[in-house]
């Protein structure tokens, strides 16, 4: 596996419009994108800086994995990193021949239209990381 870059950084909010709010004076631009996807129970903002994006989250139910995040983090934080590459299933595949434990074995959609897929922070080193595809590239 070899991500060609950050593809984003995601970081998990209470109140999405103060976020969004923040970021937009901490950045000096507009917020580009608000979206919600529903199979993760979230809705997302995102920021591009360069060719990473940030990518703020709200859970849209209390079984959502950011509202069970919010409950260990009351203030919100760095809830994940996601990494870019080529072709997610061969990374996948890999990082299993590699012993890491998968949480998705196969890619699904993320926000973006993008295809996603997370591995598991015990073994990571305790960072939730996501692997990104972009199916138009
Ligand atoms: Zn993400």
């Amino acid at each position: 596996m070899k991500p060609t870059h950050i593809e984003h950084i995601g970081i998990a909010v209470k109140n999405l419009d103060e976020a969004i709010a923040y970021y937009e004076k901490l950045l000096g631009e507009k917020c580009y994108s608000v979206e919600e996807v529903a199979e993760q129970k979230v809705r997302t903002a995102f920021f591009k800086i360069g060719q990473t994006k940030i990518e703020l989250l709200e859970g849209t139910s209390d079984d959502s994995p950011i509202s069970k995040f919010l409950e260990k983090n009351p203030h919100g934080g760095v809830q994940h990193i996601a990494f870019a590459v080529d072709d997610l299933q061969q990374a996948l595949d890999e990082a299993a021949a590699d012993g890491i434990q998968l949480i998705d074995k196969t890619p699904r959609k993320g926000a973006e239209g993008l295809n996603i897929a997370f591995l598991h922070p015990k073994s990571t080193f305790g960072v939730l990381t996501e692997l990104c595809e972009d199916p138009n590239n």
